[in-house]
């Protein structure tokens, strides 16, 4: 038979081995240009424009990067999509389906403002990550803030933003699927104890983790200060 390929000419980020994006595995990281926010703060700040990627040297062609994978599937445990935002990749439930073919996990890194997508693949078997990390990123109410703004002043997800990120909390949380929420630890009037309560309930009781701010390559210059 001959061997299965997948025909993504998208340009994307790629990290050959990491021991540290997904749990207990060795992996392979697809990183997907493009964002739907702008947080200042973001340290992939080229990636989110298209120009470049986070800890590779330039961005690769998708289908490069999966014959990669696949000629090393025997060292690794799996693939974690992540960007940028994965999830705005328009083939995501294809790639999915395509990697566990290869008898590789998958873990889908998201911000959580598709909830209509993160149902549909969770809801079947050959496009459901095998582990979610999601970010919760500031009070639910605030997360507004967040969003690049369009010429028009406005950006399309709005005030619907909120509803979006506590909508694909609830999926995450009832998926069944390993999971984990994330949270940076940013400075204050950014991160407050506020914050943490208000997004306490989208958390529930699953995993949710703290990292630290990472200075020096900030979307926003003022954040490396
Ligand atoms: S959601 Fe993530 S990738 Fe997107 S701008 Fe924020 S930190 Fe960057």
């Amino acid at each position: 038979m001959a061997e299965e390929s997948f025909d993504g000419k998208a340009a994307i980020g790629f990290q050959k081995t990491t021991l540290m994006d997904y749990p207990g595995k060795v992996a392979s990281i697809i990183f997907f240009p493009f964002c739907n926010m702008r947080c200042p703060w973001c340290h992939n700040g080229d990636l989110i424009l298209g120009r470049n990627a986070a800890g590779a040297k330039a961005l690769t062609p998708l289908d490069e990067a999966l014959s990669s994978v696949a000629k090393r599937r025997k060292a690794l445990g799996g693939v974690v999509l992540s960007g940028g935002e994965a999830a705005l990749y328009p083939r995501l439930p294809e790639l999915i389906s395509f990697i566990k073919r290869q008898g590789l996990a998958v873990k889908l890194d998201t911000n959580g403002t598709t909830p209509d997508l993160l149902e549909s693949i969770l809801s079947s078997r050959e496009t459901r990550p095998d582990y979610v990390a999601m970010d919760l990123k500031i009070a639910p109410a605030r997360y507004a803030e967040l969003l690049p703004k369009t010429d028009e002043g406005g950006h399309p997800l709005g005030s619907k933003i909120a509803g979006l990120v506590e909508r694909s909390a609830a999926i995450v949380r009832a998926s069944g699927v390993e999971h984990e929420f994330r949270s940076l630890r940013l400075p204050e009037p950014y991160f407050t104890e506020a914050d943490v309560e208000a997004l306490r309930p989208l958390a529930g009781g699953s995993v949710w983790n703290f990292r630290p701010l990472v200075r020096g390559k900030c979307l926003d210059p003022a954040w490396n200060q």
